[in-house]
């Protein structure tokens, strides 16, 4: 019967494995939840069990077995990317030599700790085993501050290859490796030629796109090796990779336009080569960060990157005396050797250096790396003593030495740019400083899928058609219920009245015609509701709050949690703002759990308003998370408000965010919130005020909370910046 069965499959073209299997091995396609139940319970070395094509709602799916190395166990999909997984759905592993295959994860979320995890609960885990050709896109959980991972690998000897990640936007690593057991240490795992996709900021920490161990079980040797990815604009936050056990290998590896770095947290003996970071001269791309005992970063190539601090190009850290294993060890023994370095911004040393971590990097080597520059630029700082350190060999080219440190000879380097872009020292120097041939360039099509499109699918603003409206009672709404995402709504000259709240779930663009100022009142306490995917720009209209209900908690534009969830952009131009009476009418306000990807003002202005122009202080707890990456106001006016211009919160001592970043320029700030600041910027990493004016406004307030966040003002009239320290 078996036989028969496997022949039929076999003539039907799902037996791909058929050839390679025992001559018993069964398919088995499946059809409904139920019957995959019934599958698995059935398994036998060989078998496959082939999840129909078509939407699969609400799936748990729990898929052991005990395969053998010559017969593993199989799930696939009967056509790769044609077997979507969506809603409260996740991928259970676990027992021996089972394959996993051609799962596309969308439009949902995991109910539980992870999407797909290797292990079917706490006692029994995947070994050999593999989880391949498959996809996680966005499979977010609502809340964006519920934490999960995308997979979690247990066990031992299991493979993650061939897969494609993009967009997560909730709290928690994207894959992690878990050793907290001895059957989960030492483990071997291989995660390689994987296309990690976009991940952008999650505003607090825990947006790690890979990390491999934790601090209590770093002491634990891994031996995972993480070689042939591809990282795409993986900017969750300060660290791309978080390594946090020992005896791991990162490999060829491809860094692009990604904000953060490779960190070697915690965990000891831990290699670091071939590998290529592109910066593409994006703000906050890094490199490799050191930290601990024996770690050998070698033969990488970093450009264009334009990362310091925590993020620079190399960054070797300060240490805690007796450290605890959450915080730092002392740098030892570290082999820093034959690394390109081509136009970045920075390498430190001692970095993180204050009055905890005191202990400078020693019994260390940089020895024959080269940096390559224009104009002698200084890019090595020293924030410790550098005497632990030998530096052997290295040259530099249009890059200032290290003040103090030898071992650094200055020469005109011949370059040569290979057909990629990456440019290198040419063979001949390559060949007199015994530095290898190129690696080659994993390219992004090698990684991933290849039924699934890679790369940002955000639909930028102003994209799509333009849709046309006259004057009147909810023609805004209607429009809005008729257009798709990046379209423009234009508005004829004349007064537009809204009873209903427009609710805007994608990039919408409402926008003045041409010569028209179009007026635009509404009744409720919201105009504008932006959930799920919404984004708004609005350009050339006067809204006015005169008619609108008297309430608290009013807002013209509300963000709001929504499903599925994803950060907002808000961009106000040439727009006017005014008659925002009652008690704490806000202009824009986002709740809890939603995120700003930036707001942008820009020409416009803001008159006798109750409450603050952007309320974006929903994150009032602890955890570091915050409401907006960036705001960004320039060549706008602020008058006769009752609260702030800009209310913007990021609690804690957390230091794995680059933002929030926040740049006021020519702007007027008359008649601005009496009694209180005029901008309230409690733990806002980046502050820059630049030619505006202060004028019965008080200064804008910063609160320093942790670490050394980036203030300026300049050529302001008035006082414009004051800041509270309260670092311990
Ligand atoms: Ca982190």
């Amino acid at each position: 019967m078996r036989n028969l069965r496997s022949n039929l499959a076999a003539l039907l073209g799902l037996g791909a494995l058929a050839g390679s299997v025992h001559a018993y091995a069964t398919e088995r396609l499946v059809r409904t939840p139920d019957a995959f139940k019934a599958a698995v319970r059935v398994l036998a070395p060989g078998d496959a069990v082939v999840l129909a094509d078509g939407v699969w709602r609400d799936f748990e799916m729990v898929f052991v077995g005990e395969g053998t190395a010559a017969q593993p166990i199989t799930l696939r999909a009967q056509t790769p990317g044609k077997v979507v997984i969506s809603g409260k759905s996740n991928l259970r592993i676990g027992g021996r030599h089972l394959v996993v295959s051609g799962l596309t994860f969308k439009d949902g979320f995991s109910p539980s700790s992870e999407v797909i995890a290797f292990r079917q609960d706490g006692k029994a885990l995947a070994f050999d085993s593999r989880v391949t050709d498959t996809v996680i896109d966005g499979f977010n959980k609502p809340d964006r501050g519920a934490e999960d991972y995308w997979v979690g690998l247990y066990g031992q000897n299991n493979r993650f290859d061939h897969n494609h990640l993009q967009g997560k936007l909730n709290k928690g690593v994207t894959l992690a490796v878990v050793l907290n057991s001895a059957e989960s240490q030492q483990n071997h795992h291989r995660i390689d030629h994987n296309y990690f996709g976009p991940r952008p900021p999650l505003g607090s920490n825990g947006g790690e796109t890979i990390r491999v161990g934790t601090s209590p079980f770093s002491r634990a040797q891994s031996l995972t090796v993480v070689e042939d990815n591809y990282f795409e604009g993986c900017s969750g936050e300060v660290e791309i990779v978080s390594n946090k056990s020992g005896g791991n290998i990162y490999r060829r590896n491809v860094f692009v336009r990604s904000q953060g770095a490779l960190v070697l947290r915690h965990g000891d003996g831990n290699l670091v080569e071939d590998n290529v970071f592109l910066g593409g001269g994006l703000a906050h791309t890094g490199g490799v960060r050191v930290i601990n005992t024996g770690q050998t970063v070698r033969d990488n190539y970093f450009q264009g990157l334009r990362g310091d601090g925590f993020t620079a190009a190399l960054v070797l850290m300060n240490g805690v005396p007796n450290s605890p294993l959450n915080r730092y060890d002392q740098v030892l023994d570290a082999r820093i050797e034959k690394n390109v370095f081509v136009d970045v911004s920075a390498v430190l040393f001692g970095a993180g250096a204050d009055q905890e971590r005191t202990l400078a990097p020693a019994r260390s080597m940089l020895s024959g790396n080269v940096f390559l520059g224009s104009g002698d630029k200084a890019v090595f700082k020293a924030m410790a003593p550098v005497d632990g350190l030998t530096f052997a060999g290295n040259v530099i080219d249009g890059v200032a030495p290290l003040a103090g440190a030898p071992g650094f000879e200055a020469r005109v380097i011949g370059r040569e740019t290979l057909p990629d872009g990456r440019i290198y020292p040419d063979a001949a120097v390559r060949e007199a400083l015994g530095l290898k041939a190129p690696v080659k360039l994993l390219t992004r099509e090698e990684t991933g899928v290849a039924w699934y499109p890679k790369g940002d699918q955000t639909v930028a603003f102003d994209s799509g058609r333009i849709l046309k409206v006259r004057p009147g009672r909810d023609q805004l709404s209607a429009a809005a219920a008729k257009a798709g995402a990046g379209d423009i709504i234009e508005l004829a000259a004349g007064d537009y009245v809204q009873g209903q709240v427009i609710e805007v779930g994608q990039p919408l663009t409402f926008r003045a015609g041409t010569g028209a100022e179009p007026l635009v009142t509404f009744d409720h306490m919201t105009l504008f509701n932006l959930v799920g995917q919404g984004a708004l720009k609005l350009q050339g209209l006067r809204l006015s709050g005169a008619k609108a209900q008297d309430a608290i908690g009013n807002a013209v534009i509300r963000v709001s949690p929504g499903y599925p969830p994803s950060n907002y952009a808000v961009e106000l131009v040439d727009t006017e703002v005014s008659h925002l009476g009652g008690q704490a009418f806000a202009v824009l306000m986002g709740e809890k759990s939603t995120f700003a990807d930036h707001v942008t003002i820009s020409g416009s202005r803001f008159a006798d308003i109750s409450g603050a122009v952007l309320d974006l202080a929903g994150e009032t707890g602890g955890s570091g998370l915050y409401g907006a990456e960036t705001v960004d106001i320039t060549g706008s006016l602020f008058a006769r408000l009752g609260g702030p211009v800009l209310d913007l919160q990021r609690g804690g001592t957390d230091e794995s965010t680059f933002g929030p970043s926040v740049r006021v320029k020519d702007s007027a700030f008359h008649d601005v919130a009496p009694g209180q600041p005029s901008m309230r910027l409690d733990g806002v990493q980046v502050v820059k005020l630049d030619s505006n004016l202060f004028e019965r406004a008080a200064p804008a307030r910063v609160t320093i909370h942790v670490g050394t966040p980036d203030l300026s003002e300049t050529g302001n009239t008035g006082a414009a910046l004051e800041i509270v320290d309260q670092r311990k």
